[in-house]
């Protein structure tokens, strides 16, 4: 059976532990994986010290070169890419596509950004120059989760390396094919070997000693908050900078004056693109008590008629990541207080009883402090409850640990931007609603979504330090 191999200083490396590699659409095993040891680690990381220093000391135009050729080669390959993303995740091949184009969005972006990323002159004292230099940290450890495995490599990646950094890194154990391949493009597209390197592995295993290693100078993590704690624990025992890009549990709030049928259109993509396995699915409805039932059964017929089955014949819905979060997410509903108002289980029988489905969800009238209101399902379930004035909307808003992202939807703009003063969250959207949020925002969490930002300008600064040079004149 074929493996999924490392990648380290431009080579391919096998081994001889390894795991298998399950399609969550039937149960199949599809190939084996290399299980990445601390000396698979050790490896990628002396490759990755020993290749930065001359990076860094390449012009920014030559990274920005390389970047956009890259980004190039990635669109070339998006067909390649995306089947493997499909297939180890099980979502629908046009959203794998989509997922491979907005990687290579990320290499542009970052490529252009790079050429007009400066320092600063402080114009403090005559008898003085004064400047700021923004230089590359070194090696940057990466560990990444399963639901968009190649946009999380593109933003993790692109930032680092075009700010002259090298990288190692962990996929999620689930999905460790498409960062390898894109790892062996990185060479073809002109970085150089040491720069990009991919272990994949367990996450306990190789995860942990990733980001326990001291020759790893920053961290960056994507997935649950308990792993990010141990990543963020690990990583200060050797006082690296970390950033986490935890869970979320995202509110939209609709107002009476909202446009109901485009909050049902967008609150539908926002829980069901990816079978709700999104970081910033909007999961929480808090709707006004006028206008509740009208939202609800525009909701459920949209939920109703979208479609389920394998990634490859590109449905609406693909299977979970596992039987495990199957479990996790059928065991969350039966749970739940309010009333199931479509879905509620996974489908038996048939070719979906044979997958880790489970059907679109909508639970109305949930309390405050239940469970499903309050923690992540990562699942195809949006729960709703009301409110009666706009102070009880933003308290119900910010009523969980997590902050990542929220939406309101009114056509009052005085309302749009007090509350969006007001709602804790990293990203806020005023009727319209982007799970994910695009290549150039801003993009991380507030409370127990994690800190630092990805994304957007601001990820230059995440991989860079600031040097400040005085010289007496
Ligand atoms: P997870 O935390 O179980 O795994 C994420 C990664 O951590 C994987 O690569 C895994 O191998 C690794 N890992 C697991 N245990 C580890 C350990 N002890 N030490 C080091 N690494 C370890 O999360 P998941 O289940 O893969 O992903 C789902 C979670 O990720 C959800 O909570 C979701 O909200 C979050 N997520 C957040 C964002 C964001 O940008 N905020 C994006 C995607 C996913």
């Amino acid at each position: 059976m074929t493996q999924t191999p490392a990648f380290i200083d431009g080579e391919r490396v096998r081994g001889d532990q390894t795991y298998e590699n399950v399609d969550p659409a039937d149960g199949r095993v599809i190939g084996e994986v290399l299980r990445g040891s601390a000396d698979h680690i050790d490896a990628a990381v002396a490759a990755a010290r020993a290749a930065q220093p001359d990076w860094a000391g390449t012009k920014p135009e030559q990274r920005a070169d390389v970047a956009q050729a890259y980004a190039a080669l990635i669109l070339d390959h998006v067909d390649e890419l995306a089947l493997l993303d499909s297939q180890d995740t099980g979502k629908p091949i046009s959203q794998a596509r989509a997922d491979a184009t907005v990687t290579a969005r990320y290499f542009t972006f970052y490529g252009r950004a790079i050429d007009s990323y400066y320092g600063l002159q402080l114009p403090v004292d005559p008898a003085f120059h004064v400047y700021t230099r923004r230089e590359p940290l070194g090696v940057c450890g990466s560990v990444i989760a399963w639901n968009y495995p190649l946009q999380l490599f593109g933003r993790a990646v692109a930032p680092a390396v075009v700010t002259g950094n090298a990288v190692v890194l962990k996929p999620a154990d689930e999905t460790p094919r498409s960062a390898v391949r894109l790892a062996e493009l990185a060479i073809e597209a002109g970085f150089p070997p040491g720069i990009i390197n991919v272990v994949p592995g367990i996450g306990a295993e190789a995860g942990a000693t990733l980001a326990a290693h001291p020759g790893i100078d920053h961290m960056g993590f994507v997935g649950s908050n308990p792993v990010g704690r141990l990543i963020a624990g690990a990583a200060a025992q050797n006082v690296v900078p970390t950033v986490l890009e935890l869970g979320g549990k995202s509110p939209h709030v609709v107002f009476p004056d909202a446009d109901l049928d485009r909050v049902a259109q967008f609150a539908t993509k926002g829980i069901l693109q990816n079978a709700g396995q999104t970081c910033s699915a909007g999961s929480r409805l808090l709707v006004h008590s006028s206008v509740e039932q009208e939202l609800l059964d525009r909701l459920r017929a949209a939920f109703e008629a979208t479609s389920l089955g394998p990634g490859s014949t590109d449905p609406d819905l693909g299977p979970l990541i596992s039987r495990k979060q199957q479990d996790r997410v059928s065991g969350m509903v039966e749970r739940a207080s309010g009333t199931v108002v479509t879905g509620g289980s996974a489908p038996s029988g048939g070719d979906l009883g044979q997958g880790a489905y489970f059907s679109p969800t909508l639970i109305a009238g949930v309390e405050a402090d239940a469970e499903i209101f309050r923690e992540e399902v990562f699942g195809p379930v949006l729960v709703s409850r009301t409110f009666e004035t706009e102070d009880e909307a933003v308290a119900l808003a910010n009523g969980t640990d997590y902050a990542l992202m929220a939406a309101v939807w009114t056509r009052d703009s005085s309302r749009v931007h007090r509350l969006a003063a007001r709602i804790s969250a990293g990203q806020v959207y005023a009727n319209a609603y982007g799970a994910g949020g695009g290549v150039e925002y801003p993009f991380g969490g507030f409370g127990k979504s994690g800190y630092g930002r990805e994304k957007g300008y601001e990820s230059l600064d995440a991989y860079t330090a600031t040097k400040t040079v005085l010289v007496s004149l």
